[in-house]
């Protein structure tokens, strides 16, 4: 496949959605293995004490291991604790440790709790020589202090729906909040993107909800829908996202287009 067009500067993306199993952390691991394996620089950062984007990346991510824990809670600068994964490319991943999980409750009582991941991430990429093209921020479930520090560190957030009848409930709620957001910690913030993902186009009702998205966010939602696909589910227990474990299945296809399509579409123009 040819180079995709790379960003000007680092493009730092939060995948969020404050319902599990929409899909956040496989197109996390995917979107960013599949910008790799088209020739971008990428860090996954995985702020999930469950460290599914650190298994699927296939990098180590065990109690003793320093991780994004120790960065947020304790001092440590972000580069010491970014490990390569071995998939291809320039893929990168900051792992998330059981440590994390105690995390939300230790950040209550810190200052600029809400702070914490951006200071340290601006530190590393003005550090680096060769700069990242994207970061990749995989978030819980939830709206607590931890998804907080992911939307202060990025300027997209990226927002996956799963196509089923309940999709666009949440969806006002967490559009809600991302103003709050934006208008109290983090004004360069914007809905860059929405995926749809698990589409099942052979059930009228994925077709209805997929248009329903596209009706009310018509510049947001990327034209390439993910398939529901065994693949898919299958790669993370191989440690490697689909891109790696079956190029050519439909999954990795998806994300390999989704991918384009983002870096096609550029970074969300600045200013208001
Ligand atoms: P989240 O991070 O939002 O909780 P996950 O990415 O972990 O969601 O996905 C939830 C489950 O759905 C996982 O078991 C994952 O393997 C599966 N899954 C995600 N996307 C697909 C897909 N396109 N096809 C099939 N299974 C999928
Ligand atoms: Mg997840």
């Amino acid at each position: 496949a040819d180079d995709l067009p790379k960003p000007e500067s680092t493009r730092v993306l939060t995948i969020s959605n404050q319902k599990g199993g929409v899909g956040k952390t496989t197109t996390a691991v995917n979107l960013a293995a599949a910008l790799a394996r088209q020739g971008a620089k990428v860090l996954v950062i995985d702020l999930d004490p469950q460290g599914n984007a650190s298994t699927a990346l296939g990098v180590e991510h065990h109690a003793e291991i320093s991780s994004v824990y120790d960065v947020i809670v304790g001092d440590v600068p972000l580069g010491e604790v970014v490990q390569r994964s071995p998939e291809f490319g320039e893929l990168y991943c900051v792992p998330a440790t059981i440590h994390l999980a105690g995390a939300e409750i230790e950040l209550v009582s810190m200052v600029a709790r809400e702070q914490r991941l951006r200071r340290a991430l601006d530190l590393h990429l003005r550090e680096l020589d060769d700069p990242y093209d994207y970061v990749f921020i995989d978030c819980p479930p939830s709206l607590g202090l931890l998804t907080i520090n992911a939307f202060v560190a990025a300027r997209e957030v990226l927002i996956p729906i799963q196509c089923e009848y309940y999709a666009l409930e949440g969806l006002s709620q967490l559009l809600k909040n991302i103003k709050l957001i934006e208008k109290h910690l983090n004004p360069d913030l914007t809905v860059s993107t929405i995926l749809l993902t698990m589409y099942d186009g052979r059930t009228n009702l994925a077709n209805q909800v997929a248009q329903d998205v596209r009706d009310h966010f018509p510049n947001e939602v990327l034209k390439t829908l993910i398939p529901r696909s065994v693949r898919v589910s299958e790669a993370p227990s191989y440690g490697q996202s689909v891109v790696s474990y079956d190029l050519n299945s439909a999954g990795s296809l998806s994300y390999l287009e989704a991918a384009a399509e983002i870096a096609r579409r550029g970074a969300p123009l600045t200013g208001r």
